[in-house]
């Protein structure tokens, strides 16, 4: 089932009727009361361009990338390809193939798109800059994001003649200030002031020195899934605890922000490897700092918490900014206080402004942490569970 949010049903119909929100609000409210506890305010608002006869979706209409919603089937949309990922082969127990994954966009919104088997062998005819047009996509969603796959009878046309896609200008996504305790499981862009009270040891693992991907010892060596035989190269995770008064939060910081977070290169931080005592006045000096650390949550599943994958550290931020923010935030809570004590609340409002803000996330560009960790969300999918649905 297509879930296409109220604010757009109702963004639709007035597109296509001219009535007003107000009249639209209306019609849906009786269509509540006509069923009532029957149905959701959305299956009303369904209802009601049904019977205008209002098409949600036009087949034939030019499909803009953020109006693209998880569960729609037989999609086509044009986009420009921002981010080429490389293909990988994989081998579970039910199957083995390929898949390669690019992101696209156009002037609304940016996209996943997922390419699997033969399909994916078209990622290495693409280039970043290149228009794409995608014929009979499905659209799932991965963990609260929008993906675009194309299945076997789907169509990927690189470059068709005359077709052009103007892209959305990078706006660098703003983070939001929060407490630990108010973080939630699908915040992407967040950011804590908090203070250090526990410190891990320093995990080092080997990769490909070529793709990045993690490998392991076998009898033969070190042995990458596409490069075969190789010299591993290391990339390292170090695990803080962030304590700010409200709660605390298990943060993540990976290689560049391990670097940013302990001012060393590589070289020095490879010493730990080798002599992990020699880390342990390093956890000492940290501890009791306060540090600003930007990320997003992630839900980690095996021990059920919400985790903050870091993106940016600001190991000394500036005292006299962060009252000013302080103060900032205070005030803002205090003009909210009046506003809902002198005028009432217009809930419809306030659902759409949410709605929009999901949206805005949705559309945001992914950040550069976004772009390493792709590897850990492919093995997040159920490769098995997705092939079924293609087959
Ligand atoms: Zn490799």
């Amino acid at each position: 089932m297509i879930n296409m949010p109220l604010d757009q049903i109702k963004e639709r119909i007035s597109q296509k009727t001219g009535l007003s929100e107000d009249e639209i609000n209306q019609k849906i409210k009786a269509k509540l009361k006509q069923l009532p506890g029957l149905i959701s305010e959305q299956g009303a608002a369904h209802i009601v361009a049904n019977e205008l006869k209002v098409k949600l979706f036009d087949i034939g209409e030019k499909l803009q990338i953020k109006n693209i919603l998880s569960g729609m089937r037989n999609v086509d949309v044009v986009g420009k390809v921002l981010q080429k990922y490389e293909l990988r082969e994989f081998k579970t127990e039910k199957h083995a193939g390929k898949v390669a994954n690019m992101l696209i966009g156009d002037d609304t919104g940016v996209i996943r798109v997922v390419l699997w088997h033969k399909q994916a062998e078209l990622i290495n005819q693409l280039k970043e800059g290149d228009i794409v047009k995608i014929r009979g996509g499905y659209v799932r969603d991965n963990q609260g994001r929008k993906e675009i796959h194309l299945s076997e009878l789907s169509k990927l046309i690189i470059n068709p003649p005359g077709v052009n896609v103007e892209v959305k200008p990078y706006e660098p996504p703003v983070a939001v200030r929060k407490s630990i305790a108010d973080i939630k499981e699908d915040d992407v862009n967040v950011e804590i002031l908090a203070t250090i009270v526990q410190v891990f040891d320093i995990n080092f693992f080997e990769v490909c020195p070529q793709c990045n991907k993690r490998v392991r010892l076998r009898d033969e060596g070190f042995l990458c899934p596409t490069h075969g035989k190789i010299e591993p190269e290391y990339n390292y995770v170090l695990n803080i605890y962030l304590d700010d008064g409200s709660d605390n939060i298990r943060t993540v910081f990976w290689r560049q922000q391990v670097e940013q977070l302990l001012s060393m290169d590589k070289s020095q931080i490879m010493v730990f490897k080798d002599d992990p005592s020699k880390f342990e006045p390093i956890k000492t000096e940290l501890l009791g700092n306060i540090i600003k650390v930007i990320g997003r949550a992630n839900k980690n599943q095996t021990f059920d918490r919400i985790e903050l994958v870091v993106n940016q550290v600001d190991k000394s931020p500036d005292p006299d900014e962060e009252i000013k923010k302080l103060k900032e935030e205070v005030e803002k809570a205090v003009t909210q206080d009046k506003e809902a004590n002198t005028t009432p609340i217009d809930t419809s409002q306030e659902a759409k402004h949410e709605t929009q803000d999901n949206q805005d996330k949705a559309a945001q560009p992914p950040t550069q942490q976004e772009a390493t960790l792709e590897e850990e969300d492919l093995e997040n999918l159920d490769l098995d569970e997705e092939l079924e649905s293609i087959e």
